[in-house]
């Protein structure tokens, strides 16, 4: 997606009825580069209607991310954020990295609504589009040095199932270290980055990309089986809210983690394992593979799996955790 197919879907966010002419006229362009944004909309899987006489219009409303609105649902809370909401970031991560580097506060969000090149583990890419998925950061800074933040990704994968049980998604679960699945299908992905000493302090960026109304052609170009909240509730749900609902739970887990780690959630998260007693394969750094049956996790969010030679244990590094065919 380009600029000006981003201006154009922003100009029809509402539902209603556009001339081509009166788009062009309002974004400085002819009436032929409109039409060309219309026609990226409609290759992203994006529905529009053409009527003769009325123009453009998208087949259901978007509701776009509205700072007031994420401020009005986090009630009392918002004085302990910082939201920022853009309209176009590389990755909100990398954003927000360097506004931590220059001492950006803890509590610290960024969001935006088109994330152009977002970021899984290892320098995988992460999808997504304007108006159909949150993508945001969040800056915490702890006391502690990075070597206690082990575990934090998924604690994070706590505070992130907690905030979709509000949102009525049920069935959800976790897999490790911290994808939500959805019946098999990746619903939300986490990143998290951090900066500080062993010693301390640090600070980490929590980065979350959830899928909220994906249209169906790009969920089939993900290379993996992926779903989005409107197929997993039944309703397209209202960003603004999924986003405060997302952060209020990361504060009180992002609290109760940086004095006790991530032990207090285990049993939570356990409860939510969904490969929890399957026969299971580790990719190794090396190009290795384990396998073994997963076992759950350690007090310090290692994974656990037993295999011929004992249980081994595993830290989320570099590791990457598949089903065995
Ligand atoms: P690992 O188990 O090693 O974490 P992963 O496949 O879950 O493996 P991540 O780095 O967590 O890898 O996430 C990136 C991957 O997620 C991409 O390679 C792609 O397969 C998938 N992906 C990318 N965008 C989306 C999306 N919007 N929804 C669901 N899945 C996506």
């Amino acid at each position: 997606m380009n600029a000006l197919t981003f201006h154009t879907l922003r100009m029809l966010a509402d539902g209603e009825f556009r001339s081509g002419e009166a788009m062009a006229r309002v974004l400085g362009v002819s009436r032929a580069s409109v039409w060309n944004a219309l026609h990226a909309l409609d290759a992203h899987g994006i529905e529009i209607f053409k009527v003769r006489g009325r123009g453009y219009r998208l087949a259901e409303p978007l509701a776009l991310l509205a700072p007031e609105k994420i401020h009005t649902a986090l009630g009392p809370a918002a004085a302990r954020f910082a939201v920022d909401v853009l309209d176009r970031a590389d990755s909100t991560n990398t954003q927000l990295m360097a506004r931590a580097a220059a001492g950006a506060r803890s509590g610290s969000v960024l969001a935006a609504e088109w994330q152009t090149d977002g970021r899984g583990r290892r320098g995988r890419a992460w999808h997504a589009l304007p108006g159909a998925a949150l993508t945001f950061s969040l800056l915490w800074r702890f006391e502690q040095g990075a070597g206690f933040l082990a575990g934090l990704s998924l604690a994070v994968g706590v505070a992130t199932m907690r905030a979709l049980a509000q949102h009525q998604v049920k069935g959800a679960g976790l897999k490790w270290p911290n994808d939500v699945l959805w019946q098999g299908r990746k619903l939300a992905g986490m990143l998290i980055e951090m900066q500080g000493d062993m010693l301390g302090p640090s600070a980490a960026v929590i980065g979350i990309g959830l899928n909220c109304r994906m249209p169906a052609l790009m969920l089939d170009r993900i290379d993996q089986p992926a779903v989005d909240l409107t197929a997993a509730t039944g309703q397209v749900p209202e960003r603004n809210r999924v986003l405060a609902s997302l952060l209020l739970e990361l504060e009180r887990v992002l609290g109760v983690f940086a004095r006790e780690g991530f032990a207090p959630f285990r049993a939570e998260w356990q409860s939510y394992d969904v490969y929890r007693d399957k026969p299971v394969k580790i990719a190794l750094p090396d190009g290795g593979i384990v396998n073994g049956t997963a076992e759950g996790v350690a007090d310090n969010g290692a994974l656990l799996v037993a295999t011929k030679s004992g249980q081994l244990r595993f830290h989320s590094g570099e590791v990457s955790l598949r089903l065995a065919a």
